[in-house]
């Protein structure tokens, strides 16, 4: 199997020093590999994607000197597939509408304070409010949120109960290089009835990314450990899909002076500031410490 990998930003700002990490890595694990870099733009969030920044990744990517194969996959293209998925797991029973907004869900746990209540990697462990008891009927209101019944779907994947369940992985970034795995109860604990369909979307990032990779071929995942803990929803929906799962790298963040991760509106970190600056691609190299 050839090494595919990929980079996958959202077009909803400058693409900042902690990008051009996480591409440059991606992209000479590939090359070092001898296989293929890919890049993929996750524009899910119609509100706040944005043709500028798409236009700008494609051109501070190009200016690092990095290559793809065209055509780029785009996520606003892909709604079709990610509805699909969404009817089949719908009639597998393995979903189910949620109206809950945030604040419904903090009183349904009774939390004074965000600090009180169980968060995993997806934030709030959902308490189950508008959870179907077994065997009752399911009304899915078009446009609605749909969540994921995670005992379920665990039950489904691995024909046995939750307390018996465990799936792994690879894991090979820096210092991490290890066979990672998280059980059934964990899951239930940590990660919960995840949100799959956010309303008025069709999708999630959870569920596109999963569909993504496996649509593209990746066998290596190579992306910033920030997004580490999000692995065990994915492995979880690979199985519930039938699809592989890849093996993962979770490199580190580049932070900021302060010590903190870099984020979009970080304005002064954008690629495009430095180029305008005069810095050229060794620069960022270095200054990422490649
Ligand atoms: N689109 C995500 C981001 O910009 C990355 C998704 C991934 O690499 O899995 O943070």
């Amino acid at each position: 199997m050839t090494f595919t990998t990929r980079f996958a930003p959202s077009p909803t700002g400058p693409l900042h020093l902690g990008h051009a990490y996480s591409a440059l890595r991606a992209h000479d694990m590939a090359r070092a590999a001898g296989g293929t870099f890919l890049l993929r733009i996750e524009d899910i969030d119609r509100s706040r994607a944005r043709p500028q920044w798409e236009a700008q990744i494609y051109d501070d990517l190009h200016w690092l000197g990095l290559h793809w194969p065209e055509p780029v996959m785009r996520q606003s293209d892909r709604l079709p597939v990610y509805a699909r998925t969404l009817d089949a797991l719908w009639a597998r029973g393995l979903l189910y509408a949620c109206t809950c907004r945030r604040r419904d869900i903090l009183d349904a746990l009774s939390a004074p304070q965000e600090g009180a209540v169980p968060t995993g990697p997806d934030g709030i462990v959902y308490p189950g409010t508008c959870r179907p008891a077994p065997g009752a009927p399911r009304a899915r209101p078009e446009g609605a949120a749909l969540r994921l019944d995670v005992a379920a779907a665990i039950a489904a994947c691995t024909g046995g109960p939750v307390r018996a369940a465990r799936f792994d992985w690879r894991e090979t970034g820096e210092g991490q290089e290890s066979h990672a795995a998280v059980t059934g109860p964990e899951l239930v604990e940590t990660v919960g009835d995840i949100v799959l369909a956010r309303k008025g979307m069709g999708t999630s990032y959870h569920l596109s990314v999963v569909l993504d990779d496996a649509a593209q071929g990746v066998t290596h995942v190579v992306r910033g450990q920030d997004l580490a803990e999000a692995t065990r929803i994915h492995v979880l929906l690979q199985h519930l899909l039938g699809l592989p799962t890849p093996v993962y790298h979770h490199h580190r963040l580049i932070r900021d002076a302060d010590g903190k991760r870099l984020a979009k509106r970080d304005d002064a970190r954008a690629i495009a500031t430095y180029r305008a600056e005069g810095a050229t691609p060794a620069d960022i190299r270095a200054m990422v410490g490649l």
